[in-house]
């Protein structure tokens, strides 16, 4: 029995026969981030969480699902075609019966993901939320955000969070030491508006969330 393995060529990407592996992936990310896409798009994306999941290994990830692993074997078909002169060429056609249900639909497009031999550049989504794409990295190291762009936009996130959460607990701290001052039930006014007279740019709402989250502890009646 003779065994024939074939390496696939720049030119035999099953999904976009003639373009570049990039060109392919490129393709399968517009899909990713089509909304027409739906119920697919749904599928390709699970597949696409539990390879990251474990790191890319293909191996570990099939070993743990025997469907899938079936599934991506039965994906495709190769077709055998007489070429111009001696020679012939094997092409890997999608399997018409598996593409057709969403979970196919995706199967196909993870199995030529995955025989793409920049695959493991396919990324997503984009870690700034609200942009949330599938892209094509441009480095052979894992990148986490679809572009520069989103990159700078987290980064400001992240420091708008910083600097929010310092204000918030400069105003405790004041809270707390403006509480130190009440007078109890001898005072005329409540703590809470105490509190705001103190320091007036705490709200009353400021205070109630505080008590509730447990953050501000209220004074002892
Ligand atoms: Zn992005």
């Amino acid at each position: 029995m003779l065994a024939l393995i074939l390496q696939l060529d720049q030119d035999v990407n099953p999904l976009f026969p003639g373009g570049s592996d990039r060109d392919e992936l490129e393709r399968i990310c517009s899909e990713l981030n089509s909304e027409a896409s739906g119920d697919r798009r749904h599928e390709l994306r699970r597949l696409l969480n539990q390879w990251q999941e474990v790191g890319q290994d293909l191996a570990a990830m099939l070993s743990a699902d025997a469907a899938l692993k079936k599934a991506l074997q039965e994906a495709f078909r190769p077709e055998y075609f007489a070429g111009n002169g001696p020679r012939a060429r094997l092409v890997l056609t999608p399997d018409k019966r598996t593409v057709d249900s969403p979970s196919g639909w995706a199967v196909v497009r993870f199995a030529a993901i995955t025989l793409n031999r920049e695959g493991h550049k396919l990324r997503g989504p984009c870690a700034y939320g609200p942009c949330g794409r599938y892209f094509v990295s441009k480095r052979e190291s894992p990148s986490l955000y679809c572009s520069r762009r989103c990159c700078q936009a987290a980064s400001a996130v992240r420091h708008r969070r910083r600097f929010l959460e310092a204000e918030r607990q400069d105003k405790l701290r004041r809270a707390t030491a403006a509480i130190r001052n009440w007078r109890g039930r001898r005072s005329r006014i409540d703590w809470k508006r105490w509190v705001c007279r103190c320091e007036p740019d705490i709200t009353v709402r400021f205070l109630t969330r505080a008590v509730n989250r447990g953050d501000l502890g209220p004074p002892p009646n």
